[in-house]
């Protein structure tokens, strides 16, 4: 068994019985895939750092899934985009960020996307040989290696048997849990501690080097002075955000912001940071994402193993990108659009249920607006190009699990006609008109709302992170990532982290030092 008990020093800002004020280096805001690796570097290269968490810390529970999403997600996992369709977009907010809730599924940025990067957006130094040793040093933090056999769930064995038999190959995903148990409880905290996300990686070293860590301690303004930044002002909250009273006011020339893609824009914007950017806000991409179930004869207990641990890229070219989604009972019964006898009929067969899932490489760009009552929020709609994409991906599961024994198939559609038993039923489908809000779907890797760019024409923060017009504020999170990847992002955004420190630090990392 693993270990997973919280590391020593982390420091309980609920818990406080008065104001604090200190003085360090650098302030890191948010503890998840950006923050976590840029406080660990700046720490062991010799700065004084305190990171800033708003969530808790949530270690050894053994709470089912839906109690905790309810304790580890922001909003209890509610947070979605408005437009057609609604989407999902759950955020981690706890010790370790969205990493402590996710998947554990790793991917390096791919060349495409990074080529697309230097030509459009003046990135020079974002080639593969240069990042690479980034990367290396990422990957080695938090043990990536392909899923074994062994411990996937069986809708992924499955679907790697059933293309093989097609003369197709997938691959297990790259993942960062060595020692995986395949619990299959990885986006409600493993519990085991064998997926390394930020909370048992990067944070306890980065505790271990000095930095200062404090929970439930919500940013609420970045400080200038003349020069630039000059600390954060941050509410002590309690489990459910509200504030407790005391404030931390930490003063430092650095800050470091990686609130997340949905959180960082709106902390510049109350900090009157970047507001004349057109950028600020915008460009949002989060690679929508749903899946296909499917009846067998045979049991699968789908909830066994780990849920997302194969994929396939054979639609990659069309930003189709095929990955495992299998839910523990008390989530999957509920995720779906059936109702009524259909609905009763999946819950009680569910240990006979098969899903698959897939991204799509989004088109479509989202904003920040601000609504009455409501405060910031995101508006976002599916292209038509998305939404071909979709049907796409939908008829060529159904067909997969048809051709291979499946009784009958669903696609995730908010409409009577989403069950397919044949495959004319899925020709039909494909004939159909499909609209964007028929799609059921949800998001899990929001980007692109203060993008990295040469110039503020074209984006919110420069190649050095720095955003425009604000110096000594850096942004190192999901937001600054310029584009959709079409792959998850985590470790691109830990690689950004990385790479912040290192410029803060004034190093390079091997071949990224010839540039
Ligand atoms: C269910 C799920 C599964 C996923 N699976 C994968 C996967 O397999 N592979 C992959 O690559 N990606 C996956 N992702 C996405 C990935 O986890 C995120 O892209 C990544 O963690 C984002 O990193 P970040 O640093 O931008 O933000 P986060 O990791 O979300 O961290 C931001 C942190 O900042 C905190 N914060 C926000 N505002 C404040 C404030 N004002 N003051 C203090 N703290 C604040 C938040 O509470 C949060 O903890 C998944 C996401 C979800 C939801
Ligand atoms: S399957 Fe279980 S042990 Fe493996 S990473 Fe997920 S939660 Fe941890």
């Amino acid at each position: 068994m693993t270990q997973n008990a919280a590391p020593q020093g982390i420091r309980d800002a609920a818990a406080l019985s008065h104001d604090i004020v200190e003085t360090y280096d650098a302030v890191v805001v948010g503890t998840g895939a950006g923050g976590a690796p840029a406080a660990k570097e700046l720490a062991e290269g010799g700065m004084r750092v305190a990171v800033l968490e708003e969530g808790g810390c949530h270690f050894e529970h053994r709470d089912l899934a839906s109690q905790a999403i309810q304790r580890m997600y922001r909003d209890g996992g509610i947070t979605a985009t408005i437009g057609a369709p609604v989407i999902p977009v759950p955020l981690g907010r706890c010790f370790g960020g969205t990493t402590t809730v996710n998947s554990g599924t790793c991917f390096r940025t791919p060349e495409a996307v990074l080529a697309r990067w230097r030509n459009e957006f003046g990135l020079q130094d974002m080639h593969p040989a240069a990042i690479a040793p980034l990367f290396d040093r990422v990957e080695a933090e938090i043990g990536v290696a392909p899923a074994a056999f062994r411990v996937m769930s069986r809708p992924n064995v499955l679907v790697h048997e059933f293309i093989g038999g097609e003369g197709l190959s997938g691959a297990p995903l790259p993942r960062n849990a060595p020692g995986c148990e395949g619990c299959g409880m990885c986006c409600y905290g493993c519990t085991s501690g064998a997926k390394k996300s930020m909370a048992v990686s990067y944070l306890p070293k980065a505790l271990c080097a000095g930095a200062v860590v404090y929970v439930h301690a919500r940013a609420d303004r970045i400080l200038l002075d003349r020069y630039g930044a000059s600390g954060v002002r941050a509410a002590a909250v309690d489990d459910t955000g509200r504030p407790t009273g005391h404030t931390l006011t930490l003063h430092a020339p650095r800050v470091l912001v990686a609130c997340g893609t949905l959180l960082t824009p709106v902390l510049l914007k109350r900090s009157g940071i970047a507001r004349g950017n057109r950028h600020l806000g915008r460009h949002l991409a989060i690679h929508p994402a749903s899946k296909v179930a499917a009846e067998f004869d045979e049991e699968i207990k789908p909830w066994e193993g780990i849920p997302q641990a194969y994929g396939y890229d054979g639609l990659h070219d069309d930003g189709i990108m095929f990955e495992g989604i299998t839910m523990p009972p008390d989530l999957g019964g509920a995720a779906n659009p059936l109702s009524g006898h259909r609905l009763a009929h999946y819950i009680r067969n569910y240990r006979h249920m098969a899903s698959y899932g897939f991204l799509i490489s989004d088109t479509a760009e989202g904003r920040m607006v601000r609504l009455p009552l409501l405060g910031y929020r995101f508006i976002y709609s599916l292209t038509s190009t998305d939404v071909r994409r979709f049907k796409r991906a939908f008829a060529w599961l159904a067909r997969l699990f048809l051709r291979h024994g499946a009784k009958r198939a669903w696609a995730m559609l908010v409409r009577r006609d989403n069950e397919f038993t044949s495959l004319e039923d899925v020709d039909r489908f494909e004939r159909s008109p499909l609209r964007a809000a028929d799609i059921e779907c949800m998001a899990f890797h929001p980007l692109g709302t203060c993008r990295m760019a040469a110039t503020p024409e074209q984006g919110v923060c420069g190649p050095d992170h720095e955003v425009f017009g604000a110096p000594g504020v850096y942004v190192c999170d999901g937001s600054a990532v310029p584009t959709a990847l079409g792959v998850n992002p985590q470790e691109t955004i830990m690689m950004l982290g990385t790479r912040l420190a290192q410029r803060l630090l004034g190093k390079t990392l091997g071949p990224e030092a010839a540039q």
